[in-house]
């Protein structure tokens, strides 16, 4: 197998030199109405990587970072917990295209051996519109309309492959919290700052 980077030979996904190279995680936190957000990386520092979901190297690449980065970091989160009840991962809008989607590969990939519990397509978006490149009042003016379908009264760690203005995390949260969705944090691969080509 091939670096998806370097195109080196590589059993992972992404090889040693290339980790070290560009995935460093940062952990950059920010707020988003009540809700914190946690992200690994700075969106243009891996903006190939998460643009892989774009094809369909992304498989590879999103089930490599989730189990590399998404799985180890909530493992540890539960870990610090005192209460021990059943933790959910709930993606963003698991939007399936060129056959996979990425968002649930993060949600598997990220329940594997962290001992939070996958919930599968629970959250999904009546309006799909592409907010890449645009505003935030663009965003702000053409919500996405998220339904959810999953359990009420639960604790749930939110996934997102990259928070840019925040409009996406925060209207997903009050879906859920309607739902009475006890939400810990939202946890994304990147953060991009505002409106700036994403
Ligand atoms: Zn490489």
């Amino acid at each position: 197998m091939r670096c998806f980077s370097c195109n080196n030979f590589s059993i992972d996904a992404v090889c040693k030199n290339c980790i070290k190279d560009f995935l460093t995680p940062e952990m950059i936190k920010r707020e988003v109405g009540n809700i914190e957000v946690v992200s690994f990386f700075d969106y243009y520092l891996t903006v190939e990587f998460i643009k892989s979901k774009y094809t369909t190297s992304g498989y590879r690449v999103y089930k490599f970072l989730s189990k590399k980065f998404i799985a180890p970091f909530i493992k540890s989160y539960i870990e610090s917990l005192d209460e021990q009840k059943p933790l959910y991962l709930i993606g963003i809008d698991e939007n399936i295209s060129r056959g996979y989607s990425n968002v649930a590969q993060m949600v598997h990939y990220g329940s594997k051996k962290s001992g939070a519990v996958a919930l599968h397509n629970v959250l999904k978006a009546k309006n799909r519109v592409k907010y890449a490149g645009k505003s935030l009042e663009f965003r702000l003016n053409n919500p996405r309309n998220f339904y959810y379908s999953g359990p009420d009264n639960i604790d749930a760690i939110l996934l997102d492959d990259t928070i840019t203005t925040g409009t996406t995390i925060e209207e997903a949260s009050r879906v859920l919290l309607e739902h009475n969705v006890n939400i810990h944090f939202a946890l994304t691969l990147a953060n991009a700052k505002e409106g700036i080509d994403y």
